[in-house]
């Protein structure tokens, strides 16, 4: 416990402190490499995902709208079932009519039971062609979902492929990058984290090139150059922010 605390308020030379800053960047730059690899797999998995999601919600939707028209035609058959006993009750009835009027009227009530089989009819045919226009489209929605879920499995295999060839070198390189930032004083690592943020290519940390800065390459004046060499003060790039280490520090050279 006590060595624990002791080594946690251990006091770095400021050369030290950019030698590890310095590590600690290399260590990330290999992890955006391996995070390039991936590209844009992860969001393209993502996107697959939501759109088979929504697909999956139409089809359903469509389903539901056939048993729907399913059950209307159910309804209307059973609307004929009614008529067709009812005109079977009126015919018997006819042949025991007392009168001219009885007979009319059970006459009327025939045709009339006629004429509601025949739009029972008619909605039964309509229901019929809107549950075949569903199905076409069902049948349209299920290829196009059956093929955007061959795409995500193609997919998830590249993704699922390159991050097992790579999961341990990122297992490694993640390692070595907690062990360094736990020796950076929180401060600066957030100063470095920003940094990094900031910069397109994700370097918090460069070298001088050619008298320049190896984030922006705009020339650093000789005075600097020589205070960056001395390794006695942590030097940002005017340009850019970046913080300039000399070649030296890096093992270049
Ligand atoms: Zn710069």
């Amino acid at each position: 416990m006590a060595k624990e605390k002791q080594s946690a308020e251990k006091e770095y030379t400021v050369e030290e402190k950019l030698s590890t800053l310095y590590q600690l960047q290399t260590m990330v730059t290999e992890i955006d490499k391996i995070k390039t690899l991936r590209g844009e797999l992860p969001l393209e998995v993502q996107d697959l995902e939501d759109e088979i999601a929504g697909l999956e919600t139409r089809l359903s939707n469509y389903q539901t709208d056939v048993k729907e028209y399913d059950q209307s035609v159910i309804a209307q058959k059973n609307k004929i079932a009614d008529s067709t006993a009812l005109i079977e009750k009126y015919k018997t009835q006819l042949d025991n009519v007392r009168n001219n009027r009885e007979f009319d009227n059970l006459t009327k009530e025939i045709e009339f039971q006629g004429l509601e089989i025949e739009f029972a009819e008619k909605k039964i045919r309509e229901f019929g062609e809107l549950a075949n226009q569903k199905q076409d489209e069902i049948a349209q929605l299920a290829e196009n979902l059956e093929g955007r879920r061959g795409d995500l499995v193609q997919k998830q295999n590249e993704l699922e492929e390159i991050i097992s060839e790579t999961k341990q070198e990122e297992e490694k390189l993640r390692e070595k990058a907690k062990k360094l930032e736990a020796m950076v004083e929180p401060r600066l690592l957030t100063a470095f984290k920003r940094i990094r943020k900031g910069a397109r290519n994700g370097l918090a940390v460069v070298y001088i090139q050619r008298d320049a800065c190896g984030g922006c390459f705009n020339k650093i004046p000789p005075q600097k150059q020589m205070d960056i060499k001395l390794r006695k003060k942590i030097i940002v790039c005017e340009y850019c922010g970046r913080i300039m280490i000399d070649p030296e520090l890096a093992g270049v050279e």
